[in-house]
């Protein structure tokens, strides 16, 4: 008997119960990855996820191979291939991962249809992409929890399963066409500081940073020149890492580093359990409605100030230039310049989450969208009309400037906390300084928003 096994943002061996189960089911299972060109229509393969998901595609078939199998990428539509792979190598089963994005349910849906008149069934597996399945937990009356804090305790009481074994051997049949592998060297435009993608490098990111990282977490993730967080963002958002072993393994650790890590892991499984029951949060405001908005064109010049880092104001522009530079950004920056874009510009949240989507190699619709509309206001977050003085934040999350100077060389000059304010330098050390002036002074921008949203 033979099953396929379609991975989709899950490119992982350890911990992957659709692969678990093909292989309790069947003697032979056809490893299946679909590049769809819907993902490109939706202007979802963005160059830097491009080149990851490449690497990641590589790394699941040399571990593949490793244990006598193979990768088969297929090039169309995925309910299509799925069908005719099934029915190239006579499979009687299709097992995935469950996927909460109404892309993902989309996907399942036309599975589910082009399957339905073959004598293939298809396997649908939760908690793969989750620690939790959405929907595992629920408060009375709801199908879903709004608010972050109710929904960890509710989490932190359930037991995860335990992570399942990556396979030994992996017998894949014969003659089933393959394409080749997509190759990150023949992706152009992707970030130069870019990491690795792939299952390999993820474990091996994460016993590093659990040994060092990990116990001094709590103390140390909001440092923004610290760079103390495990920066395993993209190694979750293609599922190299199972989260549910994370959680484990980090628990095996203990302290409250450990524990503050796991909080942070429950995030992404919230932001997940709301778009299960929302998919149009993805780009309709969640809870409340704000249609006062700058656009792009009322805001031009401030919204690219914004995206190319010229704002004026030091920490905003150090982190927009690595989110540029990296691929990434740390999430302190990441409040800090959505706060920014959407407060105290007072420019729609979801230009910003564009241009996140972007660049980001972790670019997620379920944690991005959902993190832009907690800032915005717009979503879960239970203070909707907290401000994020990026001075005051600047101050207190990188107190000596460092983050600043990394990032912005026309600074690099100016010492300590001073690079802050550049235009409180003497006025000569200012003129000599090839930074711009800000392009909005902070209260006028404080004024702006309390206006608008007291006439929401
Ligand atoms: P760590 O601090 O080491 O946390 C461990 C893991 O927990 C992360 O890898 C991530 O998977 C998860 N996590 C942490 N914080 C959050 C959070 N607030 N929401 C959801 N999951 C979280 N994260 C994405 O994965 N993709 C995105 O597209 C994304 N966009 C964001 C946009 C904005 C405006 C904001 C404020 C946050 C966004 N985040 C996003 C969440 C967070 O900033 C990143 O997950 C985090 O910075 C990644 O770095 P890390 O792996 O070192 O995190």
């Amino acid at each position: 008997t033979v099953a396929v096994v379609l991975f989709t943002s899950d490119l992982r061996l350890h911990d992957h119960p659709p692969m678990h189960a093909a292989l309790k089911a069947a003697d032979e299972v056809v490893p299946l990855f679909v590049l769809d060109p819907g993902i490109r229509t939706a202007h979802f393969d963005a160059p830097n996820r491009r080149a990851f998901l490449a690497d990641c595609l590589n790394d699941l078939d040399a571990s593949l191979r490793s244990r006598g199998g193979r990768l088969v990428v297929r090039a169309g539509p995925v309910a299509r291939e799925v069908r005719t792979v099934a029915a190239e190598c006579g499979a009687g089963e299709v097992h995935m991962a469950a996927g909460v994005t109404a892309y993902a349910r989309h996907r399942e849906e036309r599975l589910r249809k082009e399957l339905d008149d073959s004598d293939v069934a298809l396997r649908v597996h939760e908690a793969v992409i989750t620690a939790l399945a959405p929907g595992a937990v629920t408060p009375s009356g709801s199908d879903h929890f709004a608010v972050f804090t109710p929904y960890f305790r509710r989490w932190s009481q359930v037991s995860l399963r335990q992570p399942l074994r990556a396979p030994r051997t992996v017998r894949v049949p014969d003659g089933v066409r393959g394409e080749p592998l997509p190759e990150r060297a023949g992706v152009s435009g992707t970030s130069p500081g870019l990491p690795a993608g792939g299952e390999t490098a993820g474990r091996d990111r994460f016993s590093r940073w659990s040994r060092s990282g990990l116990s001094r977490y709590e103390d140390r993730h909001d440092d923004l020149a610290g760079d103390a967080t495990s920066r395993l963002s993209p190694y979750l958002h293609f599922g190299v890492l199972s989260p549910a072993e994370l959680v484990h393994r980090s628990r095996e650790r203990g302290g409250p580093g450990a524990e503050a890590f796991v909080r942070q892991v429950c995030w992404r499984d919230f932001h997940h359990q709301v778009m299960a029951a929302r998919p149009s949060a993805s780009g309709k405001d969640y809870r409340t409605r704000h249609d006062r908005w700058r656009g792009e064109d009322e805001a031009a010049e401030d919204i690219a100030a914004w995206r190319e880092g010229r704002t004026g104001y030091p920490v905003v522009d150090a982190a927009m230039r690595q989110l540029r530079h990296e691929g990434w950004m740390h999430n302190r920056a990441r409040l800090l310049v959505a706060s920014f874009l959407t407060k105290t510009l007072y420019v729609d949240w979801r230009i910003g989450a564009r241009h996140f989507l972007d660049l980001l190699v972790d670019g997620d619709i379920v944690n991005n969208q959902l993190n832009w509309q907690w800032v915005a206001g717009t979503g879960t977050d239970t203070r909707p009309h907290r401000v994020l003085n990026p001075l005051v934040q600047a101050r207190r999350f990188d107190p000596d400037g460092a983050y600043v100077r990394r990032w912005v060389p026309e600074l690099a000059g100016v010492d300590g906390r001073k690079v802050h304010e550049p235009w409180r330098l003497p006025a000569e050390e200012r003129d000599a300084l090839d930074y711009p002036e800000p392009v909005i002074d902070l209260a006028d921008g404080l004024a702006r928003f309390k206006h608008a949203r007291g006439r929401d």
